[in-house]
């Protein structure tokens, strides 16, 4: 008996891929660690005129940024033709199956018939028991259904689903030019990579009774089958390009952590208590089967991008830099490979993870370390780098100067000189001070973003703001 647990992840190649996969993968992916079992990769590719290499890519892609590593594969069904073809030829020579001689026009005419006299379109199987074999035509194989009785299996998660053989058709598992069929593939594969558990969407419970007939006819033993509920749009329609983004690599794009986006995903129609946030660990050690939900799971980016934010303000200093840094390089804030040194870029993304909800937001709040100079909001600079602050940011350049070092406490002390003696309120200096230094009027506090950027540059804004003023002044 197979009692090791053989889970697979099987996407068809034939768009990016989607959230709801990743979250079938994810499921597949956490059941095989919490139960030490494999996991494997299938790239259903059959359909030739669909599937391209640029999605399989992708597909490879958005699993390795999610680090849902597989032990097995990845296989492709393009590669594993001879094996259907040979599962066919097994049922026909035991007599499960039979070659099928009716052409695409015939099928099509006598199904219009049969819609007609308000019967359901299924083959009439008149191929079956046939005898006269006509000359010239390559035939399809089909499965000999039963043609009566019942059929259950039990659904992990939707609990017994029975199903009339009578209502299922005598499917085609390989066409008359030799390529097999959707439901054969999976099944042929499942069989041979002795897949113990079948984990999907719940799309495929139609499949599902189609494909119990072949393994009963190949007599080979049930896997367990666990659907998962649909994802739905926060209207609660199929989740789609409409709600927005929903292929696996935009989120990264967009700068979602996968951190993030694993806690989310497996947040969709699974649940453990009432926790929300769970390290990897936990989700191996809690995972089962038995949580999933049967009612359908809805999306909400609300929840996510908070998400994102705790996994922002919380994860690991090195590998949060090493996340931001492509996306420093892509605002054209660094130029590729440019080096930044590294006590300085940890200041940086220190003194902005708790404000930034994605990596994007991170990337575009830190512009204003770089470079030498900064460009004003044009309502930051009309409202607070006005004539009278001239003589506040010039006495605030000769406290700055004179600082014994550029520590946050000297910093502050520099500021306190300025107010003492010019009598005014800290805001008076610090918001004109902001802008000269930032180009706007929200940054996190003022004597840490002096402190970073440095005392050679924050001179030099600061007199270019002294410039500005006075150019305005002029005009
Ligand atoms: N290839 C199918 C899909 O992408 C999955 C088939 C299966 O999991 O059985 O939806």
């Amino acid at each position: 008996m197979n009692t090791q647990v053989r889970v697979r992840f099987a996407p068809s190649p034939t768009g990016h891929l989607h959230i709801g996969g990743v979250r079938t993968a994810l499921f597949n992916w956490l059941f095989a660690r919490n139960q030490g079992g494999v996991f494997i990769l299938r790239i259903e590719d059959t359909d030739r005129s669909r599937s391209t290499e640029e999605f399989i890519a992708a597909i490879i892609e958005g699993l390795r940024w999610l680090e849902l590593d597989w032990d097995e594969g990845p296989y492709r069904q393009t590669e594993r033709l001879a094996l259907y073809q040979e599962h066919a030829h097994k049922l026909l020579e035991a007599g499960k199956a039979y070659y099928c001689y009716c052409s695409p026009e015939e099928l099509e005419q006598r199904r219009q018939e049969a819609i007609k006299r308000g019967e359901s379109p299924r083959y009439d199987r008149r191929c079956r028991e046939r005898k006269d074999i006509p000359a010239g035509i390559t035939p399809a194989i089909r499965l000999k259904a039963p043609l009566e009785g019942e059929t259950t299996y039990h659904d992990l998660v939707y609990g017994p689903i029975t199903f009339a053989n009578a209502q299922l058709d005598d499917l085609i598992i390989l066409r008359s030019d030799g390529t097999p069929t959707y439901n054969f593939c999976v099944v042929v594969d499942d069989v041979t990579m002795r897949i113990s558990h079948v984990i999907r969407g719940d799309d495929h419970i139609n499949n599902t009774p189609r494909q119990i007939l072949i393994y009963q006819a190949l007599e080979y033993p049930l896997p367990q089958f666990a659907h998962v509920p649909i994802i739905l749009g926060p209207d609660k329609s199929r989740l789609s390009k409409r709600h927005g983004a929903t292929s696996i690599l935009a989120y990264r794009d967009m700068g979602y952590l996968p951190e993030a986006m694993i806690n989310y995903l497996v947040r969709l129609g699974w649940s453990h208590g009432d926790q929300e946030i769970f390290s990897r660990e936990e989700l191996i050690k809690y995972f089962s089967l038995e949580q999933i939900h049967k009612s359908a799971a809805i999306f909400n980016p609300e929840k996510l991008l908070w998400l994102n934010s705790h996994y922002i303000k919380t994860i690991d200093e090195s590998r949060l830099i090493a996340l931001v840094r492509p996306f420093l390089e892509r605002e054209g804030i660094v130029s590729p490979g440019q080096e930044i040194e590294e006590t300085f870029l940890r200041r940086v993304v220190a003194s902005l993870r708790e404000r930034a909800k994605t990596l994007v937001e991170l990337a575009q709040f830190s512009r204003f370390y770089f470079g030498q100079e900064v460009s004003y909001e044009e309502k930051a600079a009309r409202k607070f780098l006005r004539p009278e602050v001239k003589p506040l940011l010039q006495r605030l350049i000769t406290a700055l100067k004179a600082a014994p070092d550029f520590s946050e406490a000297s910093i502050e002390q520099a500021f306190q000189q300025v107010i003492t003696a010019e009598g005014v309120k800290l805001g008076k200096v610090a918001q004109p001070a902001r802008v000269a230094l930032t180009g706007g009027t929200v940054s996190p506090s003022i004597y840490e973003i002096i402190s970073i950027i440095g005392r050679e540059r924050v001179l030099h804004r600061l007199q270019k703001a002294i410039d500005y003023i006075e150019s305005t002044e002029n005009t």
